[in-house]
């Protein structure tokens, strides 16, 4: 069955995004999505209150029961990366490809729980995940999901480099599925983690937030907000992960 359900959600996030693009009018914003089982009773979803912050939610808060959550990766059309690479700012494409990822993942994600439930298995979004006052980062980190579900690993540039790169948005939903869960992997597909070789992104962000010692999450979201002055409160940069080896492949040297 897990095999079944992978597709099914793959093909419920092409097909609500194909329809979403139609009825809004723009051209294909995404390419095709990756799926992920991360097991909900991982110890690495407590260890999220230290990592990411301490009211980071447990699966089991967004749907009690929780055995599974189902992580999904949605990459960049390749032209909207390709508008990013130039400029200190964001382009207008890659601000309008955000926000409307932002608007297409509500209802995006109605639709892999809707999948879910048609295997007769329950499922949830999760809601009120934005930002808490006072803090700069979420209370579910879905990049961190990603990867308890197996779907990659952290490049230099914070992102979760996958086996199509890094290019895009992570979401998840809650679920009860029976299915054995995916595992995270235990290698880095980033080269400069693993034979310190590459570092473009650290090269490319203007900010200093890439470094090797560590991203500084204050120092991007000072450079984030100065685009959201310019783009109507759309907080956006990605100069990091755009023109990457690691934008739309995996560049794991082994
Ligand atoms: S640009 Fe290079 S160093 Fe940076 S995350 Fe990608 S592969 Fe790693
Ligand atoms: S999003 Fe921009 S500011 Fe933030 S790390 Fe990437 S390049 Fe630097």
């Amino acid at each position: 069955m897990k095999s079944e359900v992978r597709k099914a959600v793959a093909e419920t996030i092409s097909r609500y995004l194909t329809e979403y693009c139609e009825a809004n009018g723009t051209e294909p914003l995404w390419g095709e999505p990756l799926v992920g089982f991360a097991d909900a009773h991982d110890p690495r979803f407590a260890q999220l209150k230290e990592l990411v912050q301490d009211s980071h939610y447990l699966p089991e808060d967004i749907l009690p029961g929780a055995t599974v959550v189902v992580s999904y990766f949605l990459p960049f059309n390749k032209d909207i990366a390709h508008s990013n690479i130039s400029g200190e700012l964001a382009s207008p494409e890659w601000a309008f490809a955000y926000m409307a990822t932002n608007d297409a993942s509500i209802g995006l994600g109605e639709a892999v729980c809707e999948t879910v439930r048609g295997f007769g298995f329950d499922a949830e979004s999760p809601k009120d995940i934005k930002r808490t006052e006072g803090t700069i980062v979420s209370r579910w980190s879905q990049r961190h999901i990603a990867y308890i579900a197996g779907l990659g690993s952290f490049g230099m540039n914070n992102m979760l480099i996958t086996e199509k790169g890094c290019c895009g948005r992570f979401y998840s939903v809650v679920t009860a599925l029976d299915i054995e869960p995916d595992q995270p992997i235990d290698w880095d597909n980033c080269p400069y983690k693993s034979h310190g070789r590459c570092g473009a992104c650290m090269s490319k962000c203007r900010s200093g937030a890439l470094r090797p010692e560590g991203f500084d999450r204050h120092a991007c979201d000072k450079l984030c907000n100065e685009n959201s002055h310019r783009y109507n409160g759309i907080s956006v940069c990605g100069k990091c992960i755009v023109g990457m080896p690691c934008s739309f492949r995996n560049p794991r040297v082994i």
